[in-house]
C-alpha cells in the first residue's frame, strides 16, 4: 500500500471513531446531563420554595422586620441557587470534557475548538486545521488549554457560592460556621501537599518516560544492530524495567491520592456529622427545624464547594505544570508541525536563500551547532565539507526543515515555515549516511512505494544510474527482501530512490562513503547531470567529488569558513587548498617528480580530466621545460 493509500485509511479510521463519538457519547451525555441536572435543578428549586414554610422565621419573613427576616428568604434561593451550580458542576464536567474528546478527532471547528486553541497559543492559520492534522503536542497543548479553561469557569462559580454559604453559615450559627471554615483550610492545606508531591512524581515520571521512548526508537532504528548483538533480551529487559519503574512512580503517586482523598473526605464526613449532631440540638432547642437545615446545608455546601475548589486548583496547578513541559519538550515538534499557510509555489525551481541561520540543539547543556549561517543555493551540485561535528548534517536538517532554528529559510521565495505541510518533503529527495528502508519487503516493492508513478521503465532507469542494475538479476528484483542485501547495495537502492523520485531538490549526507570507486564515480556522474535542472546538495569527504562539484562550501565550527567554485579555492590558501594538496600524489613523470603548485601551473587551461589527455599534454609541456633549461 502507498503513502497515500496509508494515510487515507489513517483518516477514515479517525473519521470513523469521531462520528462513534458523536452518535454514542456524545449524545447519550446530553440526554444525560439534561435528564439527570434537570431533574435535579427543578426539584431543588422546588425544595427551595417549599422549606422556608417549615422555618419560623421565614414564615414570619414578610412580617417580621429585616434581620432575620431576610435570612428566610436568602435561604431557599442559596438551597435553589445550590442545586442549579452543581448541576452547571456536572455539566462543565461530563458534557465539556466529553465534548472536547469529539472535538479532538473532528473536521469540523466549533466555536470551543477555535477558543481553547487560541488559548494553546496555536498559531492562527492552524486553528482551523482539523485535529488530526495537528501535532501531537499540539493537540496536547490544546487539551490542557480546555482543561484549564473548563476548571477556572467552575471555579467562576464555585467561588461565589463557597463565600455566601460561608456567609449564611456563620451568620445563622457563628460555632457552626467556624468549624466548616475550619475544615475547609484543612482540606486546602492537605489539597496543596498532594499537588506539591505530584509536581514531583510528574517529573520523575517524565525523565524516566523520555529515557524510555528514546530506548525504545533506539532499539526499533536499529533493531538489526540488536539482532546481530543478541541483544533482544536485555534491551527488552531494560525496558520492561524502566516502565515497570514508570509505572511504580504513577502507583505510589495513586496511592498518595487515594490516601489523601480518603482524608479529606472522612474529615469533611465527620464534619458534616458534627454539624448535623450540633444543628440538630440547636433546632430541638429552639423548635426551628427550618433553620436547622439551613444550616447544615450551608455548611455542607460550602464544604463541599471549597473541597471542590481546592481539588480543582490542584488539578489546575498539575495540569499549568503538564503544559509548560509538553510546549518545552515538544517546542520543535508543534513549530514545525504546526506551519500553514496558503501559499504554494506552482513550479519549483529549487532556489534556496538561507539568511542569518543559527541552530543550538536544546540539549543538556545546549549546543550550539551553526552560528549566522548566509547561503543562497541553485540549480547545480554544491558540495559541503568540513570536518566531523562542524555541522554539515545540522545544515541539512534545517533545509530539511526537519529542525528549526533562528533566521530565515526560503526555498523559491517562500519561507519554509509557510509552505503547507508535506509540500517541501515532495521537493527533496534525501539519502542518508545510513539507509533507510522497509526490511521485509523487497526491492521491487520498496521502490515501488517511493512515487506512485514509477514503472518498471523508470526503476531499470534509476537502477542504473544508482549502479546496481548489474548485480541484481531480474529474479532478485522481485524476490530478494532489503534485508538480504549487502550494506552496499542497500545504500545504492536508496541512492536509486533519490534518481527515481525525480524531486528538484536532492540530498544527500555522505551515502557513498563506503562504496568502492566505481559505483561511486558512476553515481556522481549521474549526480552532475542531475544537477542540470535541479539543486543537488551533498556532504562529501571525497576529494574527486569535491574537485568537480560546482560549488564547495567549507563548514568547520559551525561556519562557513570558505565558499567557492574548486578553481577559486584552489586558488586561495585554505583548508580546501589543504585538503587538494593532501590528496596528491606528487605526479612522477620521466622520473621528474611535480609538485601541486607546478601541476596546477601545467593543468591550467585544461578543462577535459581524461588522464590520457592530461599525461599527453604534461609529457609536451615537460619536454618544452627541459629543453629550456
Ligand atoms: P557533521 O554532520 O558536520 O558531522 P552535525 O551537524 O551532525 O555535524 O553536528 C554538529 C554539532 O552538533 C556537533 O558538535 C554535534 O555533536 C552536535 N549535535 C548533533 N546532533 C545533536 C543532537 N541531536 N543533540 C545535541 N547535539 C547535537
Ligand atoms: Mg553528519
Amino acid at each position: 500500500m502507498d503513502e497515500k493509500a496509508e494515510s487515507q485509511t489513517f483518516v477514515k479510521t479517525l473519521k470513523e471513531l469521531y462520528h462513534f463519538y458523536k452518535q454514542n457519547l456524545l449524545k447519550e451525555n446530553k440526554k444525560k446531563f439534561f435528564v439527570l441536572n434537570g431533574a435535579m435543578a427543578a426539584s431543588s428549586i422546588l425544595c427551595g420554595i417549599c422549606m422556608p414554610l417549615t422555618s419560623k422565621w421565614s414564615i414570619n419573613a414578610l412580617t417580621t422586620a429585616i434581620g432575620k427576616g431576610a435570612l428566610g428568604i436568602t435561604f431557599p434561593l442559596a438551597a435553589a441557587t445550590e442545586r442549579v451550580i452543581r448541576s452547571i458542576d456536572g455539566f462543565m464536567d461530563t458534557y465539556i470534557d466529553t465534548a472536547w474528546d469529539s472535538f479532538t478527532f473532528s473536521t469540523e471547528r466549533p466555536l470551543a475548538l477555535k477558543k481553547t486553541r487560541q488559548a494553546a497559543n496555536i498559531p492562527e492559520a492552524a486553528q482551523k486545521k482539523p485535529s488530526v492534522e495537528l501535532s501531537q503536542s499540539a493537540n496536547q497543548s490544546a487539551t490542557y488549554a480546555t482543561r484549564l479553561l473548563t476548571r477556572t469557569s467552575n471555579l467562576a462559580f464555585q467561588i461565589p457560592y463557597a463565600v455566601s454559604s460561608a456567609v449564611l453559615a456563620t451568620v445563622l450559627h457563628p460555632g457552626i460556621g467556624v468549624t466548616a471554615l475550619g475544615t475547609c483550610i484543612a482540606n486546602g492545606i492537605l489539597t496543596y501537599r498532594n499537588a506539591q508531591s505530584n509536581k514531583k512524581s510528574n517529573e520523575e515520571f517524565r525523565q524516566i518516560n523520555k529515557k524510555y521512548a528514546a530506548r525504545q526508537v533506539d532499539v526499533v532504528e536499529h533493531y538489526q544492530r540488536v539482532k546481530n548483538l543478541g541483544r533482544e533480551t536485555p534491551e527488552n529487559e531494560e525496558l520492561t524495567r524502566l516502565s515497570l519503574e514508570a509505572q511504580a512512580v504513577l502507583d505510589k503517586r495513586n496511592k498518595r491520592f487515594r490516601l489523601n482523598r480518603a482524608i479529606q473526605l472522612g474529615l469533611t464526613t465527620l464534619s458534616n456529622i458534627g454539624i448535623g449532631i450540633w444543628a440538630g440540638a440547636e433546632a430541638i432547642n429552639s423548635g426551628d427545624i427550618g433553620t436547622a437545615m439551613a444550616l447544615m446545608s450551608a455548611a455542607s455546601g460550602m464544604m463541599f464547594s471549597a473541597g471542590r475548589i481546592s481539588n480543582i486548583w490542584g488539578n489546575m496547578k498539575e495540569t499549568l505544570d503538564s503544559w509548560r513541559n509538553t510546549e518545552k519538550d515538544l517546542q520543535y515538534d508543534k513549530s514545525h508541525d504546526l506551519t500553514y499557510g496558503d501559499i504554494t509555489p506552482s513550479k519549483v525551481q529549487g532556489k534556496i536563500e538561507i539568511k542569518n541561520v543559527s541552530y543550538t540543539y536544546p540539549a543538556e547543556p545546549p549546543k550550539p551547532a551553526l552560528t549566522d549561517i548566509n547561503l543562497s543555493l541553485g540549480n547545480g551540485v554544491t558540495v559541503i565539507t568540513g570536518p566531523s561535528g562542524s555541522g554539515k548534517s545540522t545544515l541539512l536538517k534545517l533545509l530539511q526543515h526537519t529542525r528549526e532554528g533562528d533566521g530565515n529559510i526560503t526555498l523559491d521565495g517562500v519561507p519554509l515555515t509557510q509552505l503547507p505541510k508535506g509540500f517541501l518533503e515532495q521537493q527533496i529527495a534525501i539519502v542518508n549516511q545510513r539507509p533507510d528502508f522497509f526490511s521485509h519487503r523487497t526491492l521491487k516493492e520498496n521502490l515501488m512505494s517511493v512515487s506512485s508513478l514509477a514503472n518498471t521503465h523508470s526503476i531499470k532507469k534509476a537502477l542504473h544510474k544508482a549502479a546496481l542494475d548489474g548485480e541484481i538479476s531480474s529474479e532478485e528484483y522481485e524476490n530478494k527482501k532489503m534485508n538480504e542485501l549487502s550494506g552496499g547495495q542497500q545504500q545504492r537502492e536508496n541512492i536509486a530512490e533519490s534518481f527515481l523520485q525525480n524531486k528538484p531538490i536532492i540530498i544527500y549526507d555522505e551515502p557513498t562513503a563506503n562504496l568502492d570507486e566505481n559505483n561511486k564515480r558512476r553515481i556522481w556522474h549521474n549526480l552532475q547531470r542531475a544537477g542540470k535542472d535541479k539543486t543537488v546538495i551533498v556532504v562529501t569527504h571525497d576529494v574527486r567529488e569535491i574537485e568537480s562539484a560546482d560549488r564547495i562550501i567549507y563548514l568547520e565550527g559551525g561556519a562557513i569558513i570558505q565558499d567557492g567554485t574548486p578553481e577559486n579555492l584552489k586558488q586561495q590558501n585554505g583548508p580546501v587548498l589543504d585538503l587538494f594538496k593532501a590528496s596528491q600524489k606528487p605526479l612522477k613523470i620521466n622520473s621528474q617528480v611535480i609538485q601541486w603548485e607546478e601541476k596546477q601551473k601545467l593543468l591550467q587551461g585544461l578543462k577535459s580530466h581524461k588522464k590520457r589527455l592530461i599525461r599527453k599534454r604534461l609529457n609536451e609541456v615537460l619536454s618544452g621545460q627541459k629543453g629550456n633549461s
